[in-house]
Formats: structure tokens, sequence, C-alpha cells
């Protein structure tokens, strides 16, 4: 990833594109309840970009000198390559499995099967040798599905970016 990797704000209809962003490793925040002014505010003072995909209150962003992406919201594919290519990523480095946790967006830690928190289920701990779990609200992660997901995810939105920046570059 780049070294200066934006950080976002995600206004309260796009949880499911941050918890994505978190899974990419990208510092993101998710307000599910909090007025325009305050997402504002707090966009401008964390230095953070807001997502949004309400024209009000994005223009009111871009009034107030701050940074921001207004997204259509209708799938989080093509939410996630506009926010990330008006950003200026080119794209999304999925080595282990990112950085933070989607849940609280606290950074992960690689464990071992013994090292983690709280156990595991003996299935879970079974199947799988390499765990990653969050350093702030102890969630587990591991190589599974889920996990999976979030890798074809992430080709997708690279293949996309790759795609703009030929575009881009052509015209
Ligand atoms: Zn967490």
């Amino acid at each position: 990833m780049a070294l200066k990797a934006p950080s976002f704000l995600a206004d309260a209809m796009l949880g499911s594109v941050a918890r994505k962003l978190r899974i990419f490793g990208f510092d993101t925040l998710y307000i599910a309840h909090a007025h325009d002014d305050e997402i504002l505010k707090m966009g401008i003072e964390q230095g953070r970009v807001i997502l949004t995909a309400d024209k009000e209150l994005f223009k009111r962003v871009v009034k107030a000198g701050a940074r921001g992406v207004l997204v259509s919201g209708a799938s989080d594919l093509e939410d996630l390559v506009h926010i990330l290519s008006k950003n200026g990523i080119t794209s999304v480095d999925l080595d282990g499995i990112g950085s933070r946790c989607s849940v609280c967006n606290g950074l992960l830690e690689e464990k071992k099967p013994e090292q983690v928190k709280n156990g595991l289920p003996d299935k879970v701990a079974k199947m799988h040798r390499e765990f990653y779990q969050c350093t702030v609200c102890n969630k587990v992660y591991w190589e599974g599905g889920h996990l999976r997901r979030i890798r074809a995810l992430a080709k997708s939105v690279d293949s996309k970016l790759l795609l703009l920046g030929r575009t881009s570059a052509t015209t």
C-alpha cells in the first residue's frame, strides 16, 4: 500500500463499503448515527475523506473545502473502485489480510493458534493454522470463506482500477 494511504469517514448509508475498506487496510470510520454537521466537522478535523451517497451532504463537503467522494451507493464494487481511483489508489494490496478489523477499525495482529485470546472454536483450530486478531475488540480472522470472498473482491477492484488507469492514460 502507498505510504500516504488516505483515511476515510463513511456516512450511515455506507456501512458495507466501510467494512470492506477496513479489510483492505484503510483507516475508516463509520458513523451510523450522526448529523451531517458532525460528519463534516469530524472529516475536516481528522483529515478524513468523507464518503457519502447523499448529494446534499456532498455539496456541503465541497463548499466547506473538505475532501469527499460522492458514491452512487448502488454496488459496493463500483463504489470501492470509484473511491479508490478518486484518491489515487491504483491497486489494493492484500498482503496477509490487510490490517484493519472490519467491525471496529482496530489494527490486526498475526497470531499462532495458541496465542489467540479467548480461544478458538475446536473446528476452526483444527482446520486452520494462521490467524489474525483485532488488537481492540479481539475478533479473530482466519483463512476461510469470508477472506476468500474478500480476496476475490479485491481482485475485481484491482482489475477495474487497472482498466480505469489505462483509459485515463490514453485519453
Ligand atoms: Zn475489532
